[in-house]
């Protein structure tokens, strides 16, 4: 899985220069955390000094008085080491954390606002997984890898300064044994970092496959397919598990290499160390003062080679980011847009043609003109694929008609708000989203703030208190995820409800298709009636009952309106209706 682990990119600078405009409101915290960290690396790179003073000063006879202010130096030393290294990390994460919950939020207060064009080229397991994996690349490296790269950096050049100013000629040997040992531990330690992440991946694809099977295991079951569906589990197990251990294997060997060679270099130096304090050449307190920042500086290589990876991989994730942020959506509000007049509810689709974007050569709609005047109902019916649905996502101004105008209330809608028009319509879709909360604030999507007996009030009148009420605890009763836990029937009551808090002038309601037994039927449609009442309402029809109550019936085929009358008038006329009524509603025309 890619997702998960993508590969480095070949740009790190370009996409992480990005991330500036999260970084630059926290400059301040960003300029205090450089300043301490700076303070910290000076504190380590005296640490050796300090050291050396201890041994060469603190401890020789003459200068007995001053082993006090040595040993004392010594501390104070570690103390600063130990205070600023504390607030940098404090000041470094805090500002990791930060960065990464504005980008989060930023990203998705984006996304949720992008149009339905988006989300067809878009999958929401993408969005996701942007959301979480690739932020959290991104806190590793503004939350630790950057200043572990610049803590490192002057470590390693003071380090590297300090070694040839203690003792040219060892700095010599020590440079050339950390080429021999230092560099195959990194290339060597970069494999088992791969294989690591091999393995995450592997382990990330059986989660992937136990979610998908998991969300339909009543569909498993159904079609006995647990056995295979078990065994394709275990085989992906298997898999990470033979990843893991190649891992686990070059890791080992790696633990063994990196002592082995480390500590020889370590006793090879401390050789030649030792001989030249013998040879009078160099003090005690030169040579542990060396083998501290000879340390010091193999420790800087190994950490800077690791944060590399961590960077590379944080400029991809960078770079999803922001292609994300960057998107932009197919429908934006107008920068004045026109004022909706008091609401009357009024819809006129005037000549609209209209191509999805991904179909540009199939017109859904062709010079569509429907009115619906201030409390009319107008029914839509037509075969599957005539445009009905479509005409719902145009008055919603999901998408902007090739030609011809929408208006509503008299104005065009591509020169409003999309917002104030949308709040002028309800809609009642075929297949209600329940989200998982309770019955209380499933039925408050409709209005935010609608108080609880409002919320009640268009519970009773959706005839959905009924049944919420016989619930385990009521209005606060979990919905479970997606609704499952309500049937067909009360899951459009909610809808209903839903739509009555909200109370718009212009309802569009897509009756559902799905039979539903006579008593549940019979309270969905008072329901409906209810809703219906004194409000506009474009209703894509399946049932006998609501084209027999609307004003009047717009029959459409293939994007086109092909017939407009009331229902006696139509099924007399033996057009395509006739047909459909004999069809969807088992009358026989004539
Ligand atoms: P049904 O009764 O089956 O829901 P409908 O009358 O509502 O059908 P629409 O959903 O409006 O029909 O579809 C009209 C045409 O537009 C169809 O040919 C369909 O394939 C196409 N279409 C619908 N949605 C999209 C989309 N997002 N992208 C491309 N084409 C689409």
């Amino acid at each position: 899985m890619s997702a998960a682990n993508p590969a480095p990119p070949k740009a790190v600078i370009g996409p992480l220069s990005r991330l500036w405009q999260f970084v630059s409101p926290h400059r301040r915290t960003l300029a205090l955390a450089l300043v301490v960290l700076v303070i910290a690396a000076a504190a380590a790179l005296a640490l050796p000094v300090a050291v050396r003073q201890m041994i060469d000063l603190g401890f020789s006879r003459s200068n007995t008085e001053h082993i006090d202010r040595y040993f004392l130096l010594l501390f104070a030393v570690a103390a600063v080491l130990g205070l600023f290294t504390a607030a940098r990390f404090y000041l470094v994460s805090w500002l990791g954390e930060r960065v990464v919950a504005d980008i989060r939020s930023a990203v998705y207060k984006h996304v949720i606002g992008m149009s339905p064009a988006f989300f067809e080229v878009t999958r929401t397991g993408e969005v996701l997984s942007r959301l979480t994996t690739d932020t959290t690349l991104i806190q590793v490296v503004v939350g630790t890898s950057m200043s572990m790269a610049l803590r490192n950096i002057l470590l390693l050049s003071g380090g590297l300064v300090m070694l040839a100013v203690t003792s040219p000629r060892l700095t010599g040997y020590t440079i050339g044994l950390l080429l021999v040992v230092v560099l195959p531990i990194i290339a060597f330690g970069r494999k088992v970092r791969k294989l690591s992440r091999a393995t995450q991946d592997r382990v990330a694809d059986s989660s992937a496959l136990a979610g998908e099977k998991l969300n339909a295991v009543s569909t498993v079951q159904a079609f006995t397919q647990t056995r295979n569906e078990a065994a394709r589990f275990g085989d992906s197990v298997e898999a990470s598990f033979a990843t893991a251990l190649r891992r686990i294997r070059a890791r080992a060997a790696l633990t063994a290499i990196m002592i082995v060679m480390v500590f020889g270099a370590i006793v090879l130096v401390l050789w030649l160390g030792a001989r030249a304090v013998l040879d009078g050449t160099m003090t005690a307190g030169e040579l542990s003062q060396f083998v501290l920042y000879a340390v010091m500086v193999a420790s800087g290589i190994g950490a800077l080679s690791e944060v590399w990876g961590d960077v590379q991989r944080a400029a991809g994730a960078t770079e999803r980011l922001m292609e994300l942020l960057a998107a932009k959506p197919d429908i934006v509000a107008p920068a004045n847009p026109v004022p909706l007049p008091a609401p009357r509810g009024e819809i006129a689709i005037e000549g609209v043609t209209f191509r999805y974007p991904s179909r540009p050569d199939h017109p859904s709609l062709a010079g569509v003109t429907i009115e619906v005047h201030s409390g009319e109902t107008v029914a839509v019916v037509g075969p599957s694929g005539a445009g009905k649905s479509t005409l719902f996502q145009l008055l919603l101004r999901f998408y902007d008609p090739q030609q011809g105008r929408v208006l509503v209330d008299g104005v065009d809608i591509a020169d409003a708000d999309p917002e104030a028009v949308r709040a002028r319509i309800g809609i009642v879709p075929q297949d209600t989203v329940i989200f998982s909360a309770d019955a209380m604030e499933n039925i408050r999507y409709g209005r935010a703030g609608a108080t609880d007996e409002e919320v009640k009030a268009a519970a009773r009148a959706a005839i959905a208190d009924e049944f919420i009420e016989r619930l385990p605890e009521g209005y606060r009763t979990f919905l479970g995820e997606r609704g499952v836990r309500l049937s067909g029937g009360q899951r459009q009551r909610i809808a209903i409800a839903r739509a009555i808090l909200k109370n718009p002038p212009i309802l569009l309601l897509d009756e559902a298709t799905s039979a539903l037994d006579a008593e549940s039927e019979r309270q969905v449609q008072a329901a409906l009636e209810y809703l219906m009442q004194d409000r506009t309402t474009l209703v894509i029809a399946h049932r006998l009952a609501t084209v027999r109550k609307a004003t009047r019936i717009v029959v459409m085929d293939e994007g086109r309106v092909v017939a407009t009358g009331t229902h006696d008038a139509l099924v007399a006329g033996e057009g395509l209706y006739a047909k459909l009524a004999a069809l969807q509603f088992g009358m026989h025309a004539g």
